[in-house]
C-alpha cells in the first residue's frame, strides 16, 4: 500500500501526499524513504514545481521510524542514514520550485526533508510543531538537518535549535527563519501553489556565506561553554551536533552531510542514545496506557479543586488551559485571593513565553469560578482535593463530599503520600476513591501518579487515566502504598542529603555531587522547593511506615522551628532572592556533628545514588508498580534522574547487580544499616538477573 499519494495538477506541479496506511502518523522508514525516491523520477521527468503535504489531521511527519534506528546496527543503519541523505539531496537539487506545506508535527526527519525544499510554509495551529529534537534522543539530525538549517538561519540559531533539541510553534519558527510563511489550514495547498508560481531563489540565498563563516567561528566556542556547564559531558550528542554546526558554513554540502553520518552512526551505538531512544518510547507507552476493562470511560469537563494553596491552584491553571471548566474552593477569601493570584501570575508567564496569546489566557481565567465557601457541586465529574497534608483534615473533606458531589464523579486526592486505602475508608463508595498525583511545578512536571487503593474500582482507574492523558500528562498507575512510587524513591535520597549535611557535608558539595550525576537540581535545592514542612510530613509519613530504613532527620525540624521553610519563606538550606539561590549560612547553626565533613564529592555521589537504587528495586520487590520500565519512567518524569542513564533500574542493570549489592553491602557496615540490599536485589544478584533484557 502507499504512503504517498501523488497527484499532477494541470499546471504541472505535482503534490506529494503523506497518509501511511492504518497509521495516525507519517514516519520515515526505508520503505517510504524508497517510495519517496521513486516518486522523484517522475518529478525529474518535466514537473513545473513540487508541493509536500500530509492528510494526517495533527502530523506532517514525525520524522524517522524509531524502531528503525534501534533494531538497525552497522551496515543496514548506515544505509539507513544515506538514504535518507540521498533522497533529500535528489529534492534539494531540482531545478523547479518545492515548497513544504505543513500541518502538525514536523520533527526531526519531517523537518529535514522540508530543509530541502525551496520554501516552507506552515499553519499556526496548535498542533503545527517544527523543530529538530534528535539530540534529546542521543543522536543528531544526520537527513542534512544540521547542514542546512545551520546554512538556511545561520549558526546561532542552528545551534540554539539543534542543541536545545526544540520544536516550535509556526509562529516562533518563522520569527527565526525556519518557515517563510503562515497560512490557514483551508488554504494551505492554494498558498503552496502561490509560492511556486511567483518562483523567485530561494531565502537563504540572501544569507552572506563570508559572514556566516565568522559568526559561526565566533559562536562554536560560545555554545560550547555553556553546553558543557549545562550537560557536565554526559550527551556525546551535543559536541558532535556543534562540530558539525560549526563547520557547515565553511564546508561543502557534501563535505557537512558525511560529518553528519559519521557522527550519528558513532551516536546511535552508544549507550546513552539507546536510554534516551527508550525514556521517548516509554513516553509514547504512557500516552497509550489503558487499563483493562473499560473502553469508553465517561468523559471529565467540570472539575471541583478543593484547596487553592500552592498545588491546588496550579492544577486549576493547568485544567482551565486545556478548556476545562473549574470550580476552586478554599476556606476564606484570603486564601482563594492567593490561588487566583498565582494562576494569574502562571497565565503571564506562560503568555511572556509565548505559550499562549493574551485572549487564551483571559478565556483560562474565565474558566475558574473561586470560590470562598462550600457551594453546590452539581455537575462536577471529578473532585481533585488539594488541602494541607493531615489525613484527620482529608478525611472530613472526602466525608462531605460524598454527600454533596453527585454521584457519578471521583473523588480523587493530591496527596503525596497518605493511604488512598484508608481516606476511602472514611466514605461509603470507596471504590469512587483514586489518588491523581501532580508533581511541583505542575506546569512544567509532566508525569501525574494514578493511585489505586484497595477498593479503587476499574471504572474510576481507567476514568482517572483516560483524565491525566486528555489534559496532556502521562500517567504512571501506581498501587497504594506509603509515598507511592516517586516519593518513596526520593525520600531516602533526600534524607541522606539531610543527614551528611547535619554532619557537616557543605551544601554546594552535596548538591554538586547530584548534578555531577546528571540530577536537574541538587537534594538540598528540591528540599527548599517542595517546603521543609512538606518534605518532613512527607518523611513522617514514611518513616512510620518504615522505620528500619527511613527517618526524618532532626535538622529539618529544627530549622523549621527557626522558620526556615525553604523557598516560601526566603530561606531554609538556601537563601532565595528573585530567582538566585545562595547557600544559607546560618543553615549550619542547626548542624549536630562533622563527621561527613571530609567526604569527597564521589563519596557523597555513591551514598545518595545507591539509596535510590535500593529503594527502586524494593518497589519492583513490594509490587508497587507493574514493571520495572515504571521505576525508570517515574523517576526520569517525575524527577528528572538523568534520561541518558535510563532511569534506576537500567542504571543498576549498566553497574551489575552484584556490583550494586555489594557496594550497599559495604556501605551498610560503614555508613549505617538503611544501606542494606534488599531482598530482591541479592536474589537478583545470586542468580544472575537483571531488571532489563540486555540490548
Ligand atoms: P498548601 O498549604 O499550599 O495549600 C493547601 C490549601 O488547602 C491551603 O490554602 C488551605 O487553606 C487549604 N485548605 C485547608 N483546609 C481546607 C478545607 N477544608 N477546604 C478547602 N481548602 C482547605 O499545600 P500544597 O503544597 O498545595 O499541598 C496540597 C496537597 O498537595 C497536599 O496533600 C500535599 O501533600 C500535596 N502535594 C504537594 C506538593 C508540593 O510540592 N507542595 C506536591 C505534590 C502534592
Amino acid at each position: 500500500m502507499e504512503a504517498i499519494h501523488s497527484e499532477i495538477l494541470e499546471s504541472g506541479v505535482h503534490v506529494l501526499t503523506f497518509d501511511r496506511p492504518g497509521s495516525a502518523a507519517n514516519v520515515f522508514d526505508s520503505a517510504s524513504l524508497t517510495e519517496l525516491n521513486e516518486k522523484l523520477d517522475a518529478v525529474e521527468q518535466g514537473a513545473s514545481g513540487v508541493i509536500f503535504i500530509s492528510a494526517k489531521p495533527a502530523i506532517f511527519i514525525a520524522g524517522a521510524d524509531l524502531r528503525a534506528l534501534e533494531t538497525l546496527g552497522g551496515e543496514a543503519l548506515q544505509d539507513f542514514i544515506e538514504l535518507g541523505q540521498q533522497v533529500f539531496s535528489r529534492i534539494a537539487a531540482l531545478r523547479v520550485p518545492t515548497v513544504a506545506a505543513i500541518h502538525g508535527a514536523c520533527v526531526g526527519g519531517g523537518y529535514e526533508l522540508c530543509l530541502a525544499c525551496r520554501w516552507r510554509i506552515a499553519t499556526a495551529d496548535r498542533a503545527t510543531k517544527i523543530g529538530l529534537p534528535e539530540t534529546q534522543l542521543g543522536i543528531l539530525p544526520a537527513w542534512g538537518g544540521s547542514t542546512r538549517l545551520t546554512r538556511l538561519i545561520g549558526a546561532p540559531g542552528a545551534l540554539d535549535i539543534i542543541l536545545g533539541g526544540k520544536t516550535l510553534p509556526a509562529k516562533a519558527a518563522l520569527r527565526r527563519g525556519m518557515i517563510d510563511d503562515i497560512a490557514p489550514r483551508e488554504s494551505l495547498r492554494q498558498a503552496a501553489l502561490e509560492w511556486i508560481s511567483r518562483g523567485g531563489r530561494e531565502s537563504r540565498r540572501k544569507r552572506s556565506p563570508a559572514l556566516d563563516r565568522v559568526i559561526a567561528t565566533v559562536a562554536g566556542p560560545i555554545a560550547r561553554r555553556r553546553m558543557e556547564a549545562k550537560s557536565r559531558g554526559h550527551y556525546p550528542a551535543l559536541p558532535k551536533a556543534l562540530d558539525v554546526i560549526v563547520h557547515a558554513p565553511d564546508a561543502s554540502v557534501e563535505e557537512s552531510l558525511h560529518r553528519e553520518r559519521t557522527a550519528v552512526l558513532e551516536l546511535a551505538a552508544t549507550p546513552e542514545s539507546r536510554n534516551l531512544i527508550r525514556v521517548f518510547q516509554l513516553q509514547e507507552r504512557s500516552r497509550k496506557l489503558r487499563v483493562p476493562g473499560i473502553e469508553h470511560p465517561a468523559s471529565i469537563s467540570n472539575v471541583a479543586i478543593v484547596g487553592a494553596g500552592v498545588m491546588g491552584s496550579s492544577i486549576a491553571q493547568w485544567l482551565s488551559a486545556r478548556g476545562l471548566r473549574v470550580l476552586m474552593r478554599d476556606i476564606d477569601t484570603t486564601r482563594v485571593a492567593a490561588g487566583m493570584g498565582r494562576i494569574a501570575k502562571l497565565y503571564a508567564d506562560a503568555v511572556k513565553r509565548r505559550i499562549m496569546d493574551k485572549k487564551e489566557a483571559r478565556d483560562g481565567m474565565d474558566r475558574i469560578s473561586p470560590a470562598a465557601a462550600e457551594t453546590p457541586l452539581n455537575s462536577i465529574d471529578l473532585v481533585i482535593e488539594a488541602a494541607v497534608e493531615k489525613m484527620e483534615l482529608k478525611k472530613r473533606i472526602f466525608i462531605r463530599l460524598e454527600q454533596t458531589a453527585p454521584q457519578p464523579a471521583l473523588l480523587a486526592t493530591n496527596t503525596s503520600a497518605l493511604s488512598i486505602t484508608d481516606l476511602g475508608a472514611a466514605v461509603s463508595r470507596p471504590d469512587r476513591v483514586v489518588g491523581i498525583h501532580f508533581f511541583n511545578p505542575v506546569h512544567r512536571m509532566p508525569l501525574v501518579e494514578v493511585v489505586t487503593g484497595e477498593n479503587t474500582s476499574t471504572e474510576t482507574a481507567v476514568a482517572a487515566v483516560r483524565f491525566v492523558q486528555k489534559i496532556g500528562k502521562l500517567p504512571v498507575l501506581v498501587r497504594d502504598s506509603p509515598g507511592f512510587l516517586v516519593n518513596r524513591i526520593l525520600l531516602p535520597y533526600l534524607v541522606e542529603a539531610g543527614d551528611m549535611f547535619a554532619q557537616g557535608a557543605a551544601i554546594t558539595e552535596i548538591d554538586g555531587a547530584m548534578l555531577d550525576f546528571g540530577m536537574p537540581m541538587g537534594p538540598m535545592r528540591l528540599i527548599d522547593e517542595v517546603g521543609l514542612d512538606v518534605a518532613e510530613d512527607v518523611a513522617d509519613t514514611l518513616a512510620g511506615s518504615f522505620p528500619g530504613h527511613m527517618h526524618t532527620p532532626a535538622i529539618i525540624g529544627r530549622m523549621l522551628t527557626a522558620g526556615l521553610l525553604g523557598k516560601k519563606s526566603g530561606r531554609g538550606f538556601y537563601i532565595h532572592n528573585k530567582g538566585n539561590a545562595t547557600p544559607n549560612p546560618d543553615a549550619a547553626k542547626y548542624r549536630d556533628g562533622g563527621a561527613a565533613a571530609k567526604l569527597d564529592r564521589t563519596t557523597l555521589q555513591r551514598r545518595m545514588v545507591l539509596l535510590i537504587l535500593n529503594e527502586a528495586a524494593r518497589c519492583i520487590e513490594e509490587k508497587v508498580v507493574a514493571e520495572p520500565a515504571d521505576v525508570d519512567f517515574g523517576m526520569i518524569m517525575g524527577t528528572g534522574f538523568p534520561p541518558f542513564r535510563g532511569g534506576p533500574l537500567r542504571y543498576v542493570d549498566a553497574l551489575g547487580t552484584t556490583a550494586v549489592v555489594d557496594a550497599l553491602a559495604t556501605h551498610a557496615e560503614l555508613a549505617g544499616a538503611h544501606f542494606a540490599p534488599c531482598h530482591l536485589l541479592r536474589e537478583m544478584s545470586q542468580s544472575n538477573r537483571r531488571f532489563h533484557a540486555a540490548d
